[in-house]
Parts: C-alpha cells; sequence; structure tokens
C-alpha cells in the first residue's frame, strides 16, 4: 500500500496572502516543504485509490500529485478543511463512488451542499468494522481491507455537533485532528506500526483542539509507535528544516525509540 500526503496543512494554507513572517516567506521558495495545503492524503493499493478527507484544495492536490481517479472516500469529521471540497471532488468524478463517514458529518455536508450526485453515502458507526468495496480490488487472493473507525476529541467544546474519527487500515492509523484519545480508542492505537497523527502547534503552543509536536511524540514514545508522521502542520512552526531539526534534537533528548517524520505535501510512503 502507498500513501500519498495531498495536504499537510491547517485550517488556512501555508503561506497566507501579505504575510512576512519567516514560515511563510519560506513557503514561497520554489519546492519548499514549507508550503501546506489542507489535510488529506490517498491509499493507494494496486489500481484503487482510497481518499481520505476532501479538502477544499482538492482539485489543485489531485493535480498536483497526478491523480487520475478516486474510488472511495472516507471523512475523518465535519469541519470546513475535511469536507470543503466535497463539490470538487463531485464534479470532478466520471461515475459514483462511495463516501463513508458518520451519519452526523454526512448531515452536516448535506446541508451545505445539497446536490452530490456522484458520492454515495454508506454509515459508518464507531468501533464497527466496515469493507471498502473492492478495496483493495479483487484480487491474489480476493479479499476486502478491513477499516476500523475509531472516535478522538477534537472539537472539546462541541463534540456532540462535530465527532471525529481516526481510521485504523492494517498497520496504519490515520488522525489527523485530535486532542485527547478516549481509553477504549486508545488500546487499538498501542503498538501500531505507522501513525499519521496531528500535530498542529508547535512544541510550547496550545489550543484546546490540537496536539503540538511534544503531545504527539510523547504520545507515540508511550503507544510504542514504530513509525510517526506529524500532519495538520501549522503556522505555528518554523520553516521546514529548523522544525526538521528541532524535531530530532527532541526525539534524541527524550530518548525516543519512535521513527518521528515531519510530513510535508506531495510525500509517499509505502507500506
Ligand atoms: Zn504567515
Ligand atoms: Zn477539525
Amino acid at each position: 500500500m502507498q500513501i500519498t500526503f495531498l495536504g499537510t496543512g491547517p485550517m488556512e494554507p501555508i503561506p497566507r496572502p501579505g504575510h512576512q513572517d519567516s514560515i511563510c516567506q519560506d513557503a514561497r521558495k520554489f519546492k519548499s516543504k514549507s508550503k501546506r495545503t489542507r489535510s488529506s492524503v490517498v491509499l493507494n493499493y494496486k489500481n484503487f485509490n482510497l481518499l481520505i478527507d476532501a479538502s477544499p484544495d482538492f482539485l489543485k492536490q489531485v493535480k498536483q500529485n497526478k491523480i487520475k481517479k478516486i474510488d472511495a472516500v472516507l471523512v475523518t469529521h465535519p469541519h470546513f478543511d475535511a469536507y470543503g471540497g466535497i463539490t470538487q471532488l463531485n464534479a470532478w468524478l466520471k461515475s459514483p463512488i462511495p463516501i463513508y463517514c458518520q451519519k452526523q458529518t454526512w448531515l452536516i455536508i448535506k446541508k451545505r451542499f445539497k446536490n452530490l450526485p456522484n458520492l454515495k453515502y454508506k454509515e459508518i458507526v464507531p468501533y464497527k468494522k466496515f469493507i471498502v468495496n473492492n478495496f483493495p480490488p479483487k484480487a491474489d487472493p480476493p479479499r476486502a481491507e478491513i477499516i476500523l473507525p475509531l472516535p478522538v476529541q477534537h472539537s472539546i467544546i462541541n463534540e456532540r455537533k462535530f465527532p471525529t474519527l481516526a481510521f485504523k487500515i492494517k498497520n496504519l492509523i490515520y488522525c489527523s485532528d485530535v486532542k485527547t484519545i478516549p481509553a477504549k480508542s486508545l488500546g487499538y492505537f498501542k503498538n501500531i506500526q505507522n501513525l499519521i497523527l496531528d500535530a498542529a502547534m508547535y512544541f510550547n503552543k496550545q489550543i484546546f483542539s490540537h496536539l503540538n509536536t511534544a503531545d504527539a511524540i510523547l504520545l507515540a514514545k508511550k503507544l510504542k509507535i514504530k513509525k510517526l508522521y506529524l500532519t495538520q502542520i501549522g503556522h505555528s512552526y518554523p520553516p521546514y528544516k529548523t522544525a526538521q531539526k528541532e524535531i530530532q534534537r527532541f526525539v534524541r533528548q527524550n530518548k525516543i525509540k519512535t521513527n518521528v517524520y515531519l510530513a510535508f505535501d506531495k510525500m509517499k510512503i509505502k507500506l
């Protein structure tokens, strides 16, 4: 399975118009890893592309990554940066595909965007495993990948209104928006090989709805994660190379065995 990070940024992309700070200046350089669109990934297995979240930068992202088709989509939660590209996706599709999300999420999407003929809603329920049809496609031997939706706390103020999921797929968990992980979900995170995790705020910065760099790394240490990929990277970060250096220093100082990677747009990993 191959994972492509379509976007690794926060609610508002980086660089931001008119900004002269170091992160935005660095992000304007050619091929800069500080440049970030809103968070989303594509999981590819053979000929099948599974999209997680349809960010408002969807069209730009598929073009940049030369993605020609999407076969199914999962939505983590009903914040605009996670679903705002749903009309772009709907118009871009040549034929209908399934969209998997919680009922509450679908109601919010449908309230905002009424006409989505190319997206066929499939309800998913926390902790109830589901199969994405043809993921991977009927192959050698025929099997379907099982996906487990794990509830996490992200919008603490409005949790009921904005329920949020992480997705466990084989030896990977994708958890792009989180502040705390409830005990029942946390059990599934333990010893997972690959974790893509929210680290929106930089080391000493805090916000009520996201983890910061240190929280994310120390959590991965506690959970004995093999490889940690930091995503949802926000504007409080320094330029990519500086952040990378400071992260590796933190890893050494805290004797962390997890391999920590600062994800960037267009990054690809193979599992
Ligand atoms: Zn800026
Ligand atoms: Zn969110």
